[in-house]
């Protein structure tokens, strides 16, 4: 006899990327937010995580955290640790100076009082400022209207509007490298003797 077996074929046909009847019976049919891959009912894991994205909506409570599900303890640390690394706490108080913007009576309301509806001492107010005018896109005013002090231009963006476009001029590789004590843009528009 010679040739390949019809029932090699087979078996290798038969192969593909599901995942043994097993596995799906254990599945919970969520996904490891590390990896993508299937979260099994005695391997998962989940954590409550720092996210300073998170402002919500009704609840001040559940600010700045969210839920995260990994398949395993490996992965569920690595997610930890990037929560933690991605922490900013100008962005969270920013998103509850928005949130208080928006509430009743507040559209004509100064920056400090928006700060003291939000529970933000002064500081954090500076911090959210702080971190608002360092962003790629930052905002001229808030939700509700309330215009926000913007940063004066950098010298070193300035290059006189000639517009040229290299192609391969390096756009700024992401290091900002932002301390949360650096928080020093000062809340305009309160300082006129
Ligand atoms: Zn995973």
């Amino acid at each position: 006899m010679t040739g390949v077996s019809p029932d090699c074929v087979e078996a290798q046909m038969q192969h593909d990327d599901r995942p043994p009847a097993d596995l799906r019976s254990r599945s919970t049919g969520r996904r490891c937010a590390h990896c993508g891959g299937p979260v099994l009912a005695d391997r998962g894991e989940s954590a409550l995580v720092p996210d300073s994205s998170v402002v919500d909506v009704d609840d001040p409570t559940r600010d700045g955290r969210r839920l995260v599900t990994a398949c395993g303890s490996g992965h569920l640390q690595l997610l930890i640790d990037k929560a933690r690394h991605d922490w900013r706490a100008g962005q969270l108080w920013f998103g509850r100076l928005c949130r208080a913007s928006t509430q009743p009576r507040m559209s004509e309301a100064p920056l400090w009082l928006l700060g003291e509806r939000a529970h933000l001492s002064i500081e954090d107010l500076q911090c959210a400022l702080e971190w608002n005018a360092d962003g790629d896109s930052p905002r001229t005013a808030l939700p509700g209207g309330q215009p926000l002090p913007v940063r004066e231009p950098r010298a070193d963006r300035g290059s006189g509007g000639t517009g040229h476009q290299d192609g391969a001029e390096s756009a700024s590789v992401g290091s900002t490298a932002t301390t949360s004590s650096r928080c020093r843009l000062g809340v305009a528009g309160t300082g006129d003797p």
